[in-house]
């Protein structure tokens, strides 16, 4: 498949603390890839190069139980739903997570000091900025997804030159279920729906 391994390092994190988590892989007849929110599989087939098999790692397969509704969610839906975002002007200092200050402890003494990363400003300097807030949920269909997982949803179908996908789900869960993005008859990708947290 063109561009499979920029596909599934979108859903793996190299330095994951739990090793399955590092790189794809093979179970039966799809390849995985997965991080502790979201995940990908693509049918052998589909693919050209080979991935390994780890008996170590948990089986992932049964991750994908029935879904009752369906709904097509074209790219250019996904793309708004991602402009309307609130815009950050500056990154937030992820260690006080913007206050600036953090608590400091001396045996039974606490006390809150300047931030040592930031140095008390609670800003983060990690990329450019202004940006969508991505930590910001979007509704789809009534249900939230948080932003950044459906940044990475966008960036698949890019790689994979789609231009829709189809959404499947249990209508009869406000929240809180692992929603399923058909891409084609070979790829799926689950990405759980969320509390919405911004009212
Ligand atoms: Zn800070």
């Amino acid at each position: 498949m063109k561009n499979e391994r920029k596909i599934f390092s979108l859903y793996i994190d190299p330095y994951h603390p739990n090793v399955h988590l590092r790189e794809p892989i093979a179970e039966d007849d799809y390849v995985f890839a997965a991080n502790s929110n979201y995940l990908i599989k693509i049918a052998k087939s589909a693919l050209e190069d080979t991935y390994e098999v780890n008996e170590e790692a948990p089986s992932i397969k049964d991750f994908f139980p029935a879904r009752s509704d369906s709904r097509t969610v074209k790219l250019s839906e996904l793309k708004a739903l991602i402009d309307k975002l609130p815009i950050l002007e500056y990154d937030l200092c992820e260690e006080c997570d913007g206050s600036g200050t953090v608590m400091w402890e001396y045996y039974h003494w606490k006390k809150d000091f300047d931030c040592p990363k930031c140095k008390g400003s609670g800003y983060g300097y990690e990329a450019i900025y202004p940006k969508p807030d991505y930590r910001k949920t979007v509704n789809i269909s009534g249900l939230f997804f948080k932003g950044e997982h459906v940044k990475v949803l966008i960036e698949t179908l890019k790689l994979m030159s789609l231009d829709k996908v189809t959404m499947c789900f249990d209508s009869n869960k406000q929240f809180e279920q692992l929603v399923h993005f058909y891409l084609n008859d070979v790829t799926k990708v689950l990405i759980p729906s969320l509390y919405d947290e911004d009212k």
